[in-house]
């Protein structure tokens, strides 16, 4: 299955993507990871990505499609992905587009993750996110086994500069302008499917899975 997972920064399509690909066998490919891997490792692309992000805002659409070209290479992805923070304008989409046939592929379903404002406010500024594998937690609706600590690999759990409140805020109008017209984009295409992305984790979970299934 080829998915795009869809939504406002704190809606869930993180966290809800490792049930996903636990059940349907695809592989997550987060723009944001790899950007964020990219920065850690002091590559060119880091280095043209970082004062983008640390302002919340996006990187420039050419800088983003050109490395998805070079993702979307990898032959693991051949038993399905879940695109999870990309495509996040209409020009990224566009792109994609050209090159799923290119590449003769298509896309099975885009999956929108919707969660009101003030609760994105709430999820954002208590994440935390662990510094090597890159998993997140919420200090209070998902805390981590031991305070600081990834339960998978021991990793140090810090706050994304990102994730602070002002910051939050830009990011969520830059979604507003930017991202949120792709639903449309999506629904033309009859591919959109609009989930309710509040509740405890496994009945969003459960939504998900009905949609899917
Ligand atoms: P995204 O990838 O969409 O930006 P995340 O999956 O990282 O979002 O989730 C944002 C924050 O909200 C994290 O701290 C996560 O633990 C928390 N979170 C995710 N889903 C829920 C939920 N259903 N209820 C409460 N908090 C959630
Ligand atoms: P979140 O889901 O919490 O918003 P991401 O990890 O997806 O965060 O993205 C973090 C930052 O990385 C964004 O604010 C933006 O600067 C950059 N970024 C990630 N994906 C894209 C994209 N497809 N286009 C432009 N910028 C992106």
């Amino acid at each position: 299955m080829n998915l795009i997972f869809l939504g406002p920064p704190g809606a869930g399509k993180g966290t809800q993507s490792e049930g996903i690909c636990r059940d349907y066998g695809t592989i997550q490919l987060s723009t944001g990871d790899i950007l964020r891997e990219n920065r850690k490792t002091g590559t060119e692309l880091g280095q043209k990505a970082e004062s983008y992000m640390i302002d919340g805002e996006l990187v420039p659409d050419e800088i983003i499609i050109d490395m998805i070209k070079q993702e979307m290479r990898k032959p693991e992805l051949a038993a399905g992905y879940l695109l999870d923070g990309f495509p996040r304008t209409v020009p990224q989409a566009k792109a994609f587009d050209a090159l799923l046939s290119q590449l003769g592929q298509k896309l099975d379903c885009v999956l929108v993750l919707n969660v009101p404002n003030q609760e994105l406010v709430a999820r954002l500024t208590s994440r935390r996110t662990c510094r090597s594998c890159g998993k997140t937690y919420h200090l209070m609706f998902k805390p981590p086994l031991a305070e600081g600590i990834c339960d998978l690999d021991g990793g140090e759990l810090y706050q994304r500069k990102d994730d602070v409140e002002e910051t939050v805020i830009n990011r969520l109008s830059v979604y507003e302008n930017q991202t949120k017209p792709l639903i449309d984009y999506y629904q033309k295409q009859g591919l959109a499917k609009v989930i309710d992305g509040v509740g405890k984790l496994d009945e969003v979970y459960a939504r998900l899975k009905a949609v899917l299934d």
